[in-house]
């Protein structure tokens, strides 16, 4: 769906939004303007064949990803997409797009991604477990807790992480826990990863909500993808007083003038684990999503979603980009235009990678948090890095995306540039 939409209405790639964004960033750089060519290319992209056997005796090969994009700051950090469209140009995008957002963290990762090209619900069981074993023991050569943490993406979980660990702990002999986070709680699991990255959506935008003039209690919420991300995030706008309108998924598009029970939703999704068939709204036609009258905006589905046309009639105030990269620069653009505030994927979504950090830190340590002490530490590290950003948009007069690139950049090309090119 989201390859479609980027042929038919732009016809750019993943990759090319992102070397745009590059490309506005750097008149704001300075002298480290001349390091700026270090972020338009990946460091190490790994191309992986995986043949598994299927249940019907056949061998199927998949095409599978592990992209570095930078290491400057610390080990790659980033997580892992099984989904039908996966290919090297979208999952080098989705290493830069981590690469950007620990460093407007401030977390010491630089930017992984990997992929594999399968839709993970056409697959048993078994054969989920052999290709996740195959693809582990494939990328192992460049993977590791000092080298690259994997993470859970779109059409992963914290299931295919344990599988990941032991596959990889098997192969040196010791159980390595800090190998990937995301992991179930009594493997090594953090308390509260699984809701991070909805936490920080709802964190990030509660903060720029208050300062951009945009009342939660009583705002009519619209978001596009009800998975994790979305589902955690739209409990926390409800509990705030917010009323969901309209939700759609990859099966259908629900509205509901009065506010969609969720609660409901939460349940009729885990029984048929999609919207479609829910009676508590009516069924509208995908399009008519982006005509609706609302407040605040949560894309927390795919990348390529908010095009030029649809960031012209969009009607609403505030954008909370809970998916990596929704919108297009060229749409960016009219938003900034038009008033429309955007809270940016890099900081936006970036909840959950902080709590993977947390995690790696716990595995390191073998010494665990509670869940409030994770929740504490991450709401500061979220509202820290958000008014830092905030204040650099006012100070630059940009909007939050530049703003965000401009504090990352600059930390990322500074290490750059005081590491120096090896051999010199
Ligand atoms: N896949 C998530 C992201 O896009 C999390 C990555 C991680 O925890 O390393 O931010």
């Amino acid at each position: 769906m989201n390859k479609l939409s980027y042929a038919l209405d732009t016809n750019i790639s993943a990759w090319t939004t992102y070397l745009r964004q590059i490309d506005r960033v750097v008149p704001y750089l300075g002298d480290l303007a001349r390091w700026a060519d270090t972020l338009r290319h990946p460091k190490r992209a790994l191309i992986v064949d995986i043949p598994v056997h299927m249940d019907d005796g056949k061998i199927h090969h998949f095409e599978g990803y592990r992209v570095q994009h930078n290491l400057s700051r610390g080990p790659g950090k980033g997580g892992i997409r099984y989904h039908p469209n996966v290919d090297l140009n979208e999952v080098m995008a989705l290493s830069a797009w981590m690469t950007i957002k620990c460093a407007a963290m401030n977390l010491p990762f630089g930017g992984a991604k990997g992929g594999i090209r399968v839709d993970p619900f056409l697959l048993s069981e078994g054969e989920l477990e052999r290709l996740t074993r195959r693809y582990t023991s494939e990328i192992s050569i460049i993977i590791g807790p000092q080298k690259d943490i994997p993470a859970p993406d779109v059409g992963t979980n914290s299931k295919i992480m344990a599988w990941i660990m032991d596959t990889y702990s098997m192969k040196q002999g010791a159980t390595v826990t800090s190998i990937v986070t995301g992991k179930p709680i009594h493997l090594g699991g953090s308390l509260g990863r699984e809701k991070a990255t909805g936490r920080g959506v709802f964190i990030t935008g509660r903060e720029v909500a208050k300062r951009a003039g945009v009342k939660i209690q009583g705002s009519r919420l619209a978001v596009q993808g009800f998975g994790n991300v979305g589902n955690e995030a739209t409990r926390l706008f409800v509990e705030a007083g917010a009323s969901v309108i309209a939700i759609q998924d990859h099966s259908s598009t629900l509205f509901n003038e009065r506010g969609i029970d969720v609660v409901a939703l939460n349940d009729w999704q885990d029984k048929h684990r999609k919207i479609i068939g829910f009676k508590g709204a009516k069924q509208i036609d995908r399009d008519e999503f982006w005509d609706i009258h609302m407040d605040i905006l949560i894309p927390a589905a795919l990348e390529g979603q908010i095009t030029l046309e649809r960031a012209k009639k969009l009607n609403c105030k505030l954008i909370l980009e809970g998916a990596n990269g929704p919108t297009y620069p060229e749409a960016d653009d009219i938003l900034c235009q038009r008033d429309i505030t955007v809270v940016p994927d890099v900081i936006c979504n970036a909840g959950g990678v902080t709590v993977s950090y947390f995690e790696w830190v716990q595995d390191m340590a073998s010494f665990f948090w509670s869940e409030d002490e994770i929740n504490l530490r991450m709401d500061k590290i979220m509202i820290e890095a958000m008014l830092h950003i905030w204040n650099k948009a006012q100070e630059n007069n940009c909007s939050l995306r530049t703003a965000a690139y401009i504090v990352a950049c600059e930390r990322i090309l500074m290490a750059r540039k005081d590491r120096g090119i090896y051999p010199g």
